[in-house]
């Protein structure tokens, strides 16, 4: 991988990146696979291994520069629940049909797996997203695997983009961080799952198959937005209502839903995106389903 700086970024950011990805070298080098790794698009890990020269920029590791600090911050002022006795960002490994599997909960307190996230306040509005829930429950697999059994899992989440000023309205969060528990799977559900991700990986990885014969990514994977049709005023520049389609979204208007005089009112058409492959996937540019569509 080649680290581009398009947009001139300092030096130390550049540092930092390039320090960042040694570490990820380092942890990806303790085994076969990372929890990370397996819970990732398998396309995504597939088109990076096969083009190890590819070009990325640095400004597409900014958010995950972001996350990391969080995470270090985190650690670094673990130093009292170390000394009763909390696991601090400890990796463990399990030997899996063969495959070395290497993950790191974040803390790992009594009873308590705790996760630590810095998200968006709708990415967690319908409380947490299967992937973490996963994640924490891939993680439960390898410490019961090490002989030790978290009783409890939960995630505390910090929102990135809170605003004060809607606090407690409209289910809207109180703060800016906020705890929810997270169910653990029974062995065999965890089992099967973690067998469908490395039979994902192990699949791709090994195989001889071109490009065409390359699974695609879902929708999901490419973290598809569905087309909307906003009701706009106007020269304005927020949505009044989003709606699945012109109908709706005529209907809407139709139906005095607001005090926006109706000759002033637009329908905007914003096609859906797959977020993914346009702002963060590492492989885009030398992805075939992504440059065809
Ligand atoms: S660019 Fe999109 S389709 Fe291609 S590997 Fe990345 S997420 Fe998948």
């Amino acid at each position: 991988m080649k680290i581009t700086n398009k947009h001139n970024l300092p030096q130390v950011i550049l540092d930092w990146i390039d320090n960042s990805n040694k570490e990820r070298q380092t942890q990806l080098e303790q085994g076969d696979f990372t929890v990370t790794q397996l819970l990732a698009n398998p396309k995504e890990q597939y088109l990076l291994q096969r083009n190890p020269e590819i070009e990325i920029d640095a400004s597409r590791f900014i958010a995950l520069l972001s996350g990391e600090a969080w995470h270090t911050g985190i650690a670094k002022n673990s130093t009292d629940r170390r000394a009763n006795g909390a696991l601090v960002e400890k990796r463990y490994s399990v030997k899996y049909h063969g495959w070395k599997i290497t993950g790191q909960p974040d803390i790992i307190d009594g009873d308590y797996l705790m996760d630590y996230k810095e998200s968006t306040v709708g990415r967690f509005a319908k409380g947490v997203p299967q992937e973490y829930e996963n994640q924490l429950n891939f993680y439960h697999y390898i410490l019961t695997s090490n002989g030790i059994h978290p009783k409890f899992m939960g995630i505390w989440v910090k929102y990135k983009d809170y605003m004060p000023s809607r606090s407690g309205t409209n289910h809207y969060p109180d703060a800016q961080m906020e705890y929810f528990p997270v169910q653990i799977w029974d062995y065999d559900e965890q089992d099967a799952f973690i067998k469908s991700r490395l039979e994902a990986h192990v699949g791709n990885l090994n195989s001889q198959l071109d490009k065409m014969d390359m699974p695609q990514c879902t929708d999901e994977e490419r973290w598809y937005s569905n087309e909307i049709h906003a009701v706009m005023k106007k020269g304005g520049k927020r949505s009044l209502h989003n709606a699945a389609t012109h109908d709706d979204a005529q209907a809407w208007i139709d139906g005095d839903n607001t005090k926006v005089k109706k000759d002033q009112l637009v329908i905007e058409h914003r096609p859906g995106i797959y977020r993914k492959c346009e702002n963060y996937c590492f492989a885009s540019s030398v992805c075939d389903q992504y440059n065809n569509t």
